[in-house]
């Protein structure tokens, strides 16, 4: 085991550590491809460290090989160590072994086995009347946003050239720093994490791959669109640096406050005022609705604040056929100001009496 390792046997935890690093490097099957013997060897190698690296496996080997090899409780177990090995060490899938090999060799792979960042999202807010909500609209916005170059194509390397392998991190896009025994992954800070630099740079966009510009939508907005709802244009917003899915391009709704209505869902309110008399003797009043007007027929006796329902004259129902109800809440108005002869027919009318409103109003 120690001489494995080419250690002594008063090594401490930090040398059998660097010694096995040193070795697992150089035998390692990904450095040595289709080399029995390496690959014999860094087994070897891995079951000496598997074995000094804990302490108290180390003390039943130091205690004597026979009692170790005994097969008892904390014995090494080659065949599940290889199992580790296999699974965690040479698919670089996670450590199976206590220790992960992966990150000793700086994690090749890492760019294949991560998707591509998509692009992030953008929104854009599209003003709109009242009216123009209800009816539903198709209009044409414009978004400034980031385009895939159109020279490059995104790859930021001039016409004709190609980008080079990263000299720094050899294509993989990542760095490992060793932090004592551990390796830990980094993105390279030479090439950004793309594995590759661009030599030769696009004279459009200068190397990012990606310009400004100012695009046309055509969005089509639904009618009885609500205030604040967002229509989503996929793969319309900002391309992907890395070659990903563009994200996507959210239109948000801002509904402009209408003079006459008021929006409860699906359906619309309006308040109408009406003179006294059409309240007492009933009448028909025009009513303005989302479209055209309508008569609405006051009976008599109506009192100050009813609100009468309209089917089917509210706002279109997003979600299926038909429309909300229209809410006419009425307002009773007495006259400010009465002409002589308005004075003496009411004065007559209340000559004539009526029901008492007051009746049970009686002190004590
Ligand atoms: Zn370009
Ligand atoms: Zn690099």
């Amino acid at each position: 085991m120690y001489e494995t390792l080419g250690v002594s046997k008063t090594a401490n935890q930090a040398e059998i550590k660097k010694a096995y690093r040193k070795l697992a490097r150089q035998y390692h099957p990904d450095a040595n491809p289709d080399n029995k013997e390496a690959e014999a060897k860094f087994k070897e190698i891995s079951a000496a460290y598997d074995v000094l690296s804990d302490p108290e496996k180390r003390k039943q080997y130091d205690a004597g090989p026979q009692q170790f090899y005994g097969g008892g409780a904390g014995g090494f177990d080659a065949s599940a160590f290889e199992e580790g090995l296999r699974r965690g060490g040479f698919s670089g899938a996670g450590g199976g072994t206590g220790f992960n090999i992966f990150d000793l060799f700086g994690g090749g792979g890492y760019g294949a086995q991560r998707p591509p960042a998509s692009g992030a999202d953008l929104t854009y807010v599209l003003n709109l009347s009242f009216d123009d909500a209800l009816r539903g609209a198709t209009t044409k916005i414009s978004v400034d946003k980031d385009v895939t170059c159109p020279v490059c194509h995104g790859a930021g390397a001039a016409p004709g050239t190609a980008p080079a392998t990263c000299p720094q991190c050899g294509g993989r896009g990542v760095i490992s720093q060793n932090q004592g025994f551990f390796a830990l992954s980094e993105p390279c800070p030479r090439c950004g994490g793309r594995g590759s630099i661009i030599e030769t740079p696009c004279p459009r966009c200068g190397g990012a791959g990606q310009s400004r510009a100012v695009k046309k939508y055509t969005v089509k907005i639904p009618a009885g669109v609500k205030d604040g709802s967002k229509i989503r244009l996929k793969g319309k917003g900002q391309p992907s640096p890395q070659g990903g899915p563009a994200g996507d391009l959210y239109v948000k709704v801002q509904v402009a406050p209408s003079p006459l209505f008021h929006r409860r869902g699906d359906d619309l309110m309006i308040n109408v005022p009406i003179k006294f008399t059409e309240a007492a003797l009933g009448a028909k009043v025009e009513v303005p609705t989302s479209d055209v007007s309508i008569s609405l027929k006051i009976p008599s006796g109506t009192q100050n604040g009813k609100t009468f329902r309209v089917k089917g004259k509210g706002a279109p129902r997003l979600n299926g056929s038909g429309k909300g109800d229209l809410l006419v809440k009425v307002n009773v108005v007495v006259p400010e100001k009465l002409s002589k002869e308005q004075a003496a027919a009411l004065e007559k009318f209340a000559h004539l009496g009526s029901d008492n409103p007051r009746a049970d109003l009686k002190a004590g």
